[in-house]
């Protein structure tokens, strides 16, 4: 590992920012520093956004079928450094390395998808809408655009967006998390070998400032965040303030609904996995299960045995099912939630606090946390707690985990699961929510479905991935055509 400072990529060429504030970057598991990255200030913001002004006439002439051969030299690159790029993630952000890979394969899907975009840019057209008079509507790329990432996939989320933003014809920049910025930088290293012509992508590192300037700037025309819902609802009223298109993805609280005729093994299986996988900082991490009726006899018991027996540990190692949060800020906060959960009523069923990993003594380690009896009028029944904590609440009839659900502040996704067909409709067509899962505890839409999202979980009309995608990173142009 470097500690050397990392580099913006600007005009493809990667450039020292001219900042002197640089963070540190550290593995989470051990407490080493691995890098230092850069806070860019605006005028490193403004240097990649002329730059990917000035490719961005000759990038939306280029054909679409030759635009997508550097999506699939891309695609090629991801699969020949997959493993490495894998176990940068696991470093920097603490995952386990299956968990990275599954993120990567992710990413890679999305390149995938928008190699199809000659198909999904396609308009329309209807000819005699007079006589001797046509009409049609054509997509035109958006222009200079630009993603800002959050910590918790520091590989795949900007695949929601990049792919399709290049395939449709715009210039890009990514601003990925001051907290993980080493996954992006290899990343880039492989967008520098696939010949893409000057400043159609560009990297540029940084913090709130950074953020800023890319919302300022009136040559970046559109914004795709995910991050939290304090800074996606500031990202969303400062970018459309500005006239710009943005699509902004929040925080969540993901219940999970379990009736008494559910698979009881698929049921544990789905909502540990869910809970605690990736430590819980997933934006589909189930944080509360809702037992209705019988089902909380063997659901409680099961749960509790599956939590305390989680390995956890450093993400590189052999057998390691669950690795640190982000910071030892993190833990504390999540420490600090589950006290305020026990204040507010709840029990603790399983104590996952001041967790010290032998080798690891100075990692930010919490264990699996389950809150059992939480108050379902209390504050930690609705704020995002994003670390390794499932919530218990008891209700009588799927009535009331739907009202429950529907009661939330996020949208994200909610999960039953039950073996009655009939159930499963009622709560898919009632849940006010933007990702279902029948018997699945992580909804996480493939790629060539959008990644939806209601509520305070998303901000904006159209979400990342597939056609939701080439919608947002195209304008629909409308021509009325008659010839003589
Ligand atoms: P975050 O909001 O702290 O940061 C996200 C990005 O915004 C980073 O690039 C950061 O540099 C920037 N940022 C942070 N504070 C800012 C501010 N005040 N002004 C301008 N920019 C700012 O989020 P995070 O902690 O990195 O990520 C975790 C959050 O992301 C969780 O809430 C999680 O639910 C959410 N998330 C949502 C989805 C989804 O699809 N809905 C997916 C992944 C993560």
């Amino acid at each position: 590992m470097t500690t050397e400072p990392l580099q913006n990529y600007i005009n493809n060429e990667w450039q020292a920012s001219n900042i002197s504030e640089y963070l540190d970057v550290v593995n989470p598991a051990t407490a080493e520093v691995i890098a230092s990255v850069p806070l860019s200030p605006a005028t490193e913001v403004d240097r990649a956004a002329k730059a990917a002004a000035e490719a961005l006439d000759e990038w939306r002439r280029t054909p679409p079928t030759e635009r997508i051969q550097y999506l699939f030299k891309l695609k090629n690159l991801l699969e020949e450094n997959f493993e490495e790029i894998s176990r940068t993630i696991t470093i920097e952000c603490g995952k386990t390395v299956d968990e990275s890979k599954g993120e990567m394969r992710r990413a890679i899907e999305n390149v995938e998808v928008a190699c199809g975009i000659p198909t999904m840019m396609q308009g329309t057209n209807l000819e005699d809408i007079a006589s001797g008079i046509d009409e049609f509507m054509i997509r035109q790329p958006v222009g200079v655009c630009a993603a800002i990432a959050p910590f918790n996939f520091p590989g795949m989320i900007t695949f929601w967006f990049l792919p399709y933003a290049l395939a449709c014809g715009n210039t890009y920049i990514v601003k990925p998390s001051e907290k993980v910025p080493m996954t992006m930088e290899k990343i880039f290293q492989l967008l520098d070998q696939i010949g893409l012509p000057k400043g159609v992508v560009n990297l540029v590192h940084g913090g709130v400032e950074t953020v800023d300037a890319i919302l300022d700037h009136p040559t970046i025309k559109a914004i795709s965040f995910v991050g939290s819902t304090a800074t996606a609802k500031y990202v969303y009223g400062r970018a459309t303030a500005n006239g710009k298109r943005a699509q902004c993805q929040g925080g969540a609280k993901n219940p999970m609904i379990v009736l008494p005729d559910a698979d009881a093994d698929m049921t544990i299986r789905g909502i540990t996995e869910s809970a605690f996988g990736c430590a819980g900082q997933r934006c589909l991490a189930a944080s509360l299960t809702l037992t209705v009726g019988d089902a909380q006899d063997w659901f409680t018991e099961s749960i509790a045995d599956a939590a305390a027996s989680r390995v956890v540990g450093y993400g590189l190692e052999e057998g390691v099912e669950m690795g640190p949060v982000i910071t030892p800020q993190s833990a504390s906060r999540i420490e600090g939630l589950i006290q305020q959960g026990v204040e507010e009523g709840a029990t603790v069923l399983v104590d996952g606090r001041h967790a010290k990993i032998p080798s690891y003594e100075n990692g930010n380690f919490l264990r699996p946390t389950i809150l059992q009896n939480l108050n379902r009028n209390g504050e930690i029944a609705r704020t995002e707690i994003f670390g390794p904590v499932l919530g218990l609440i008891h209700v009588d009839t799927i009535d009331d985990a739907i009202a429950f659900v529907n009661s939330g502040r996020h949208g994200n996704m909610a999960c039953l699961f039950t073996s009655s067909g009939t159930s499963a409709r009622k709560f898919r067509y009632e849940a006010q929510i933007g990702n279902i899962g029948i018997n699945v505890g992580v909804a996480a839409p493939m790629a060539f479905f959008p990644f939806s999202g209601w509520k305070e979980s998303f901000f904006g009309d159209l979400h990342g991935q597939s056609h939701d995608a080439v919608d947002f990173f195209t304008q629909k142009k409308v021509v009325v055509e008659r010839w003589f």
